[in-house]
């Protein structure tokens, strides 16, 4: 009898876990991941896999779920990721950048395939042009920490930090280590809404002091 019951059990658990993601999201997170060696994540148990699905500033968006996280570290993976999802056109997935959006689906997506550019931030400064190069993914201390290095202000994200937090307040996110689970202003949804910065009078939008925005993700 007690053999009986635990196979139902399992049966009943296996069914719940088989059940939540397609078998062609399954198939597209297993092509991305032969496709990205080492940057795709399916357990929950992970660590990356646990700070990025818990680094939204909406505590509800925490609950999507996704069948799998992708984070490339280069545009040829990001390239390689999306070339596969146009494979599958019912395959829901996301893109997030600091996961600073209340919206559900924007940044979050369940049972889908999410992409952070977690791992594509930073920033590099010309002193020659006052041109700053910077990348598509993270959070704006990943930029304004450097460029305040270098006494360079930026039309960035205005919620930020420039010191970490201690170590207990959670996983590390971007290049700043310690803030995982508060959640910082990210670049890239900052940038593609407009971007409303402390130095906004003076020199407008973010997206009006930029010439060009690389790394925009979408499906085609
Ligand atoms: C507490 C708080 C403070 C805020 N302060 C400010 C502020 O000072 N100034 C201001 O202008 N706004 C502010 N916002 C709004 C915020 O800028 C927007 O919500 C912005 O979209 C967040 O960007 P993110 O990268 O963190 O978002 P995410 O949630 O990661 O992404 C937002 C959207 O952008 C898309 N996206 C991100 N990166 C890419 C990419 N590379 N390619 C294609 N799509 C991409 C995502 O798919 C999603 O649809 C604030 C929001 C909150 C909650």
């Amino acid at each position: 009898m007690l053999l009986l019951v635990s196979v139902c059990l399992t049966a009943i658990i296996a069914a719940r876990v088989t059940a939540t993601a397609s078998s062609s999201t399954m198939a597209a997170c297993r092509e991305i991941s032969a496709a990205v060696p080492d940057r795709v994540w399916s357990s929950h148990l992970s660590k990356n896999y646990y700070s990025e699905v818990n680094s939204y500033w909406s505590t509800a968006l925490r609950d999507a779920k996704p069948a799998c996280l992708v984070l490339p570290q280069s545009a040829v993976e990001v390239a390689a990721a999306v070339k596969i999802l146009n494979k599958y056109p019912d395959v829901q997935f996301a893109v997030k950048s600091g996961g600073h959006t209340p919206n559900e689906r924007h940044s979050s997506i369940k049972d889908g395939v999410l992409i952070s550019t977690r791992d594509l931030s930073g920033v590099t400064y010309d002193e020659e042009t006052q041109i700053a190069s910077v990348k598509p993914g993270g959070e704006w201390n990943d930029v304004i920490g450097p460029l305040g290095e270098q006494g360079v202000a930026i039309v960035g994200g205005r919620l930020g930090m420039l010191s970490p937090l201690p170590a207990w307040t959670g996983p590390r996110r971007g290049n700043v280590s310690n803030v995982g689970l508060l959640g910082l202003v990210g670049v890239g949804g900052y940038l593609l809404q407009g971007g409303i910065s402390f130095l906004s009078a003076q020199y407008g939008l973010a997206a009006d002091v930029s010439f060009a925005v690389a790394g925009n993700l979408s499906r085609h």
